[in-house]
């Protein structure tokens, strides 16, 4: 039980200053209130939660039809990633030590979308496993959700050169993959993680600021954009917005 406090408060303190006073002041005893401590700790992100913003932007995903690479005929995910590992589709694909397809549940109620894979992530051949990662875990567990429970991917599944952002060629060789996996999971809410990755899905380019504080859709499914987490290492001021945009992808997931 204490352990599960101590990760609780070191989620907290991960997301800025506010929440863990909060945290800190409302957290029962575990040993004289074993009950009680669970039922907080599973209601704490909901309290101070902003509510659902209004609607925003809406796109359609691409239709079957404008499917020249015949993507629509990989059915499941480790399809998509088979087709991903083995194609160079892009000129990031020569370079890389690993395709990062993606990973997680294939039923998964939430998927994250980041940009595209750094040095850790071309290593190991997995998404967000670097410090970005680490924080990204953090901010899952503080609305109770673990990695296993989503699907990360990105935008690019190569690492572009020196943590460049993809060029706009690159992504669109690769966006095909993306649309293919969101066909396959269909999950309930979409998070954005950074502009690169909203304005990729949304085909708009403009600020994270004007993306943020609405709700998106892609087809049917929600979209809410929030900060890459690696922006929030280097700007902790972001992460209490963030939390927001997190807490509000949360309560979609509920609704
Ligand atoms: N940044 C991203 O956008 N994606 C990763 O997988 C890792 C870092």
């Amino acid at each position: 039980m204490a352990d599960a406090r101590d990760r609780y408060l070191r989620q907290q303190i991960e997301l800025g200053g506010a929440e863990v006073v909060t945290s800190r002041l409302t957290f029962p005893l575990p040993d004289r209130e074993p009950g009680p401590v669970k039922a907080a700790a599973r209601s704490d992100w909901k309290k101070g939660a902003p509510p659902i913003p209004a609607d925003g932007l809406v796109v359609e995903p691409p239709s079957a039809l404008l499917d020249t690479a015949g993507l629509t005929q990989l059915l499941t995910l480790d399809d998509v990633a088979g087709r991903i590992r083995g194609t160079f589709c892009c000129g990031l694909c020569p370079a890389r030590t690993h395709a990062v397809p993606g990973e997680g549940d294939p039923n998964a109620r939430l998927v994250l979308v980041g940009e595209g894979p750094g040095a850790t992530e071309d290593e190991t051949g997995r998404p967000f496993v670097g410090a970005a990662g680490r924080l990204l875990d953090s901010i899952l567990g503080a609305v109770e959700l673990l990695r296993t429970d989503v699907f990360i991917t990105n935008v690019v599944k190569c690492r572009p050169p020196q943590n460049r952002k993809p060029l706009p060629d690159e992504i669109a060789s690769c966006m095909p993959y993306l649309h293919r996996q969101l066909a396959i999971i269909t999950p309930k809410v979409i998070l954005a993680l950074g502009g690169t990755a909203v304005e990729a899905l949304l085909q708009k380019k403009q600020s994270l600021g004007q993306f943020r504080g609405l709700v998106h859709h892609y087809g049917d499914i929600p979209v809410v954009a929030t900060y890459h987490p690696a922006a929030l290492l280097r700007n902790p001021n972001w992460k209490k917005p963030a939390w927001d945009d997190v807490r509000i992808a949360r309560q979609l997931l509920d609704r």
